[in-house]
């Protein structure tokens, strides 16, 4: 088979893995190396630097022969779909060979289990191993471990790899069991608890000796597939939280499931993939990452499930009214993330601004507080806008209004990142 061939087979069945950034790293040109990255190239795979780059990452698996049988995956060994399997050599000068042409700054690997774990893991260390060592690359990629593989291949892999990541894929044990029979829970936090503790071990030597060799330096991420079995968005968001708190990911990704297969056990073909649901939670996850918010005060036992129609930070709001108005001269900056409208950088900008002179709804929209939302909960030297009561019935229609987002307006659409 060509070898576009197989890149065209092999790109398309990785599209549906959503976990992947470049973001959280430097690595700094080196001497006779190839390529660098840069902790400012936030985002994930198709994103922009502050000048403007978009950031592009070639996104392929290893081969999409697998012996596993999740019922979900396009690629499971039950289904007939077009097969093909990259050597090591091939995948490293494609990748080489893109990077040299500038297509790409860096590659994600993933990849179906061929014969076992193990082998698989080799197969990927030994194209990256050649991409490294032969075509001295320094670019960023990112790796998919494969849950049951030998803690020294996770090893090699990771001193390889930019981040890793051991996909969680089902939200809980027993869907993992119905829809993912050959995976196990144990096979899947066990790379996790190693990469974490290996990260920090990393940590720790390169503090003491700069020439160490790193390991994953852009530390793990996950990601779990959304909409394809019954649990919860509290399930989900505290399943979610315990990750970040017991494994220190960077990152845990959600990925809307797309029905590509008819199965008894799955959502019909003709269901559309639940797109908001997982912008719902990824604002929710934002929410537990950079502005102090828990699962448990998210959500709860009698709302388990996020209102598609508001952002989750309004509709706590909206639940916790006795906390609102806040005075944005003089409430607290943990206060100030938590009211709708102001964010991180907003917030920290009121912090230092209002030291010079007291704020008013004219200085936070320059300093880029979006009014809109924030303008029902907060005092501006003691004055509220005094248009809406502050009562949940007055506020949603305006709230629902100003959330209004491209996925309600336009209906769903998934993007590809192959799409031209
Ligand atoms: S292990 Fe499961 S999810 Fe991964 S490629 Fe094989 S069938 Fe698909």
């Amino acid at each position: 088979m060509e070898l576009l061939d197989k890149l065209t087979i092999l790109a398309d069945a990785a599209k549906y893995d959503a976990a992947c950034t470049s973001s959280g790293v430097r690595r700094g040109s080196r001497p006779g190396m190839i390529g660098n990255t840069s902790s400012s190239l936030a985002g994930c795979c198709h994103s922009f630097s502050a000048d403007g780059r978009c950031i592009t990452l070639l996104k392929v698996l290893m081969t999409n022969y697998c012996v596993y049988d999740c019922k979900y995956c396009v690629n499971r060994c039950t289904n007939d779909v077009p097969r093909a399997a990259f050597t090591p050599r091939e995948l490293a000068e494609l990748t080489i060979g893109f990077y040299r042409r500038n297509y790409i700054e860096g590659l994600f690997l993933s990849s179906g289990v061929v014969g076992s774990p193990d082998n698989t893991m080799e197969l990927m260390i030994r194209a990256l191993r050649i991409l490294r060592q032969e075509y001295r690359f320094n670019g960023y990629i990112h790796a998919k471990a494969i849950p049951g593989a030998s803690p020294e291949l996770v090893t090699q892999l990771g001193l390889l790899a930019d981040r890793l990541s051991v996909n969680i894929e089902m939200p809980s044990e027993a869907s993992l069991q119905t829809l993912c029979p050959n995976k196990t829970k144990s096979a899947i936090l066990r790379p996790m608890g190693q990469i974490r503790q290996e990260c920090m071990e990393n940590k720790e030597a390169l503090a003491k000796y700069r020439h160490a060799p790193t390991f994953a330096p852009a530390g793990q991420s996950t990601q779990m597939i959304v909409g394809a079995s019954g649990e919860s968005d509290r399930h989900i968001l505290r399943l979610s939280q315990s990750l970040y708190d017991r494994y220190r990911l960077k990152r845990v990704f959600f990925s809307a499931y797309v029905p590509v297969v008819e199965h008894a056990l799955l959502p019909s073909r003709d269901t559309k993939p639940p797109l908001l649901r997982e912008h719902r939670l990824y604002q929710a996850d934002w929410l537990l990452r950079f502005y102090g918010f828990r699962a448990e005060e998210l959500l709860d036992e009698d709302e388990p499930n996020f209102n598609p129609l508001l952002d989750p930070k309004c509709c706590w709001a909206l639940n916790h009214l006795e906390q609102f108005p806040v005075e944005v001269n003089t409430a607290d900056y943990e206060m100030l993330l938590r009211v709708p409208g102001i964010g991180v950088v907003s917030a920290k900008r009121i912090l230092v601004n209002r030291r010079v002179a007291s704020l008013g709804f004219d200085e936070l929209k320059r300093l880029g507080v979006v009014l809109k939302r924030a303008r029902y909960f907060i005092t501006c030297r003691g004055k509220r806008d005094t248009r809406l009561p502050l009562v949940p019935e007055k506020l949603l229609p305006s709230l629902t209004a100003a959330d209004r987002n491209p996925l309600q307006q336009s209906g769903y659409e998934q993007t590809s990142l192959f799409a031209v």
